[in-house]
């Protein structure tokens, strides 16, 4: 009974412009086990064609292929497949081994793909390799090898699944002839064994050692012929066991995840650097993303301790929203420029407003004049100054002669719930006094807090026409005296704020506006009420929640405050985090691309064993899936390490760091550096799978 049988063989090569080559016309050949049959002819008479067509990397021909009783052109892809990896063995003139794995993975990578446990797969190999006299070699790479000694791993790696049949394309073509003895010893003993042997060879004289010689010419046999002398031994190398179940009954396993991740991790271990570095271009991206929701939250988190720091619970603070906008949408308003209660009905429509809403809620509690308070803050900085007297040192001095000037930050007026706990150093300022942060204690050339206490600066405040120096009364000084270092936040502890009573700061305006062409119209910004108890205090600020132009709680007026800080900051953070991490994405696929073609060689090696389209795709996935894997935890790491150091840093130069690093921030880097890797890689990984594997063997 033959075991291969070809019958009436005919291959086109399709060259475009529909016109064909014929390259294989009308074979008809059978063979039976235990041959060795050597295919020789010219180059270009169709050898290798014929290979491909028996081995079932080329489908795409007419005639009939029978394998035992089936007909390989009834096999699925997936059947086909399954044909390569257990029936058909390849062995190739270049001997094809992939370079990054050990001769040992080498040879088992067919039972890799099919999944086969790893003692026996280790068993299996070892045995075969120790038959093949490379006992040795079993932990060395392929560069480390012969030629000859090469030549035997790829027969080995051919045997491991003990095919029916092996197909040597010019075996010995690039050996010298005492490895190519030994070679052709090893495949007639294979032969010996029962096992169908055809290889294609150039000499005469390897061909002459074989049991058949089928000459091909142009596409065409114009020599068959038995060898009489062949004389064979009875099997040697090779324990028998052969599985003859049909194709299409087999069970078929294939490439576990796991054994994807190892080869991929081979791989990628083989060049390492190059990995390391987009890794490491990519976590930086992720560096950038981490930091931005940190910063983000810290912010957010920085202003609300200070909301609460200085907020008291038995007070109200209401402000007022802008107008909506085109949008619709309504803003808190301006810290520059806030919207203040210009109209003093405004305020009592409010008051009688939240009052009726308390009756009608059933608090005893109400508002009345006794218990409203006035506010007004505005950022000034770089137009108020604050002047005083200096020594000829530079210090404060009354005495001095002459002056020394400075920016004001933000003017605040005092809320009526501060007291000396929101001091650090002397009283509460009243009228003709004022109370500065910390900042100033260094411009006045003091030491200590303490000492500022009592000195007597003056004030220009332009935009509000104030300048104390010109001031000509006897309620009001030109040089209001220091009362006191207020605690502001550290956010402004390095700047010169002031802090006025609201009855002080009105009385400066009302003095300039006196005779004043333009005077100035001054109103509250806040309003302040102090109520019973805490209870009626969130009453009040829930109920000026739901008005649309009122804002009721100081966190979200401080936060309005440093929106645009924030909103600035994190729209840059976000695009460079963005447009980074589709650089990274963009780096991934090019260099998975290039992975292809440098591997094209080894795709089509893989696919000549019997991997499936799934099982390479599935391969270079996991590569991308790897490097989105390590990329995340390189960006896991250095942003805590880039996260302290900025601590640190911030701490000691702003004294506050609004960082806060959430757990799950890094979950999600971590994500989406896995979901960008894998998305990178869905293309080459399909390339990849794509890859015919004829051409892949050609490829240089
Ligand atoms: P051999 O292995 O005997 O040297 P091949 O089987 O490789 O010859 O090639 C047989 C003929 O088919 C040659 O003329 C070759 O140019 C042609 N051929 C091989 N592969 C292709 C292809 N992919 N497209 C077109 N022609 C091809
Ligand atoms: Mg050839």
């Amino acid at each position: 009974m033959s075991k291969l049988e070809i019958k009436n063989l005919k291959k086109y090569y399709h060259l475009g412009n529909k016109t064909e080559f014929l390259a294989l016309d009308d074979i008809n050949l059978s063979f039976k086990e235990g041959e060795l049959v050597s295919i020789v002819g010219e180059s270009g008479s169709g050898k290798s064609t014929l290979m491909n067509v028996i081995g079932g990397l080329d489908s795409d021909y007419n005639g009939e292929i029978i394998v035992g009783q089936e007909n390989i052109k009834n096999l699925s892809n997936r059947e086909l497949d399954e044909y390569r990896k257990k029936k058909i063995g390849f062995v190739f003139q270049s001997f094809n081994l992939i370079p990054h794995l050990t001769i040992l993975d080498n040879v088992t990578i067919a039972l890799t793909l099919s999944n086969v446990k790893e003692s026996e797969k280790v068993k299996k190999a070892t045995e075969i390799l120790t038959r093949l006299g490379l006992e040795k070699q079993i932990k060395k790479k392929p560069t480390q090898l012969s030629g000859g000694q090469k030549q035997r791993v790829a027969i080995a790696r051919a045997l491991i699944n003990d095919p029916e049949i092996i197909l040597a394309d010019e075996p010995t073509g690039a050996l010298d002839s005492t490895t190519t003895l030994q070679i052709l010893d090893i495949l007639k003993e294979i032969a010996d064994d029962g096992k169908l042997v055809i290889m294609v060879t150039h000499s005469e004289k390897v061909a002459s050692i074989s049991s058949r010689i089928v000459e091909l010419s142009d596409g065409k046999i114009v020599r068959d012929e038995v060898n009489n002398g062949y004389t064979k031994k009875e099997g040697s190398l090779l324990e028998k066991s052969q599985d003859t179940t049909s194709i299409k009954n087999k069970k078929k396993s294939h490439l576990s995840f796991l054994s994807a991740i190892k080869l991929s991790f081979h791989n990628m271990w083989a060049s390492k650097m190059k990995n390391f570095l987009i890794a490491f271009g990519v976590s930086i991206s992720l560096v950038s993303l981490i930091l931005m929701l940190s910063f983000g939250s810290g912010l957010t988190d920085y202003i609300s301790s200070l909301a609460d720091q200085y907020t008291n619970p038995l007070f109200v603070t209401i402000s007022k929203r802008s107008e909506k906008d085109a949008s619709g949408n309504t803003h808190l308003s301006n810290p520059l420029k806030p919207l203040g209660f210009k109209d003093p009905t405004e305020i009592d429509n409010l008051m009688n407003d939240i009052n009726a809403k308390l009756e009608e809620a059933g608090y005893e509690y109400r508002i009345t004049d006794e218990n409203v308070s006035y506010g007004f803050n505005q950022m000034v900085y770089g137009s108020a100054k604050f002047t005083y007297k200096v020594d000829d040192d530079g210090k404060y001095d009354e005495n001095g002669s002459t002056d020394s000037t400075h920016d004001i930050f933000y003017v605040y007026t005092t809320p009526p719930y501060y007291d000396e706990s929101n001091m650090i150093a002397g009283d509460m300022s009243g009228m003709n006094e004022i109370m500065f942060s910390k900042a100033v204690v260094k411009l006045l050339g003091m030491e200590k807090n303490e000492d500022v206490i009592g000195k007597k600066v003056s004030i220009k405040i332009p935009s509000m026409h104030i300048n104390t120096e010109n001031i000509v009364s006897d309620t009001l000084d030109c040089y209001p005296t220091i009362s006191g270092i207020v605690d502001v936040s550290n956010m402004f502890e390095n700047f010169p704020v002031i802090y006025v009573s609201y009855d002080y700061l009105k009385a400066l305006v009302d003095y300039a506006n006196l005779g004043a062409e333009d005077p100035i119209d001054f109103y509250p910004y806040s309003i302040y009420i102090k109520t019973d108890s805490e209870e009626t205090t969130k009453f009040i600020n829930s109920y000026i929640d739901t008005l649309s132009n009122y804002s009721g709680s100081v966190e979200e007026q401080m936060v309005s405050m440093f929106t645009g800080m924030i909103s600035t900051f994190s729209t840059a953070l976000t695009i460079i985090a963005g447009i980074s991490l589709i650089v990274a994405a963009i780096m991934i696929l090019v260099v998975l691309y290039m992975s292809v073609t440098e591997r094209t060689r080894e795709i089509g090696v893989l696919k000549s064993i019997g991997a499936r389209r799934r099982d390479i795709k599935n391969i270079f996935s996991t590569e991308s899936l790897l490097i989105g894997l390590l990329s995340g935890i390189l960006g896991v790491i250095l942003s805590m390490v880039v996260g302290l150091i900025l601590t640190l840093v911030l701490n000691s130069v702003l004294g506050f760091a609004p960082l806060t690093f959430k757990w799950y921030y890094f979950l999600i880097a971590m994500g989406i550096s896995v979901v960008i890797s894998v998305l990178a890689g869905l293309l080459p990984a399909a390339k990849a799978a794509k890859l015919d594997p004829v051409e892949s063997l050609r490829h240089e």
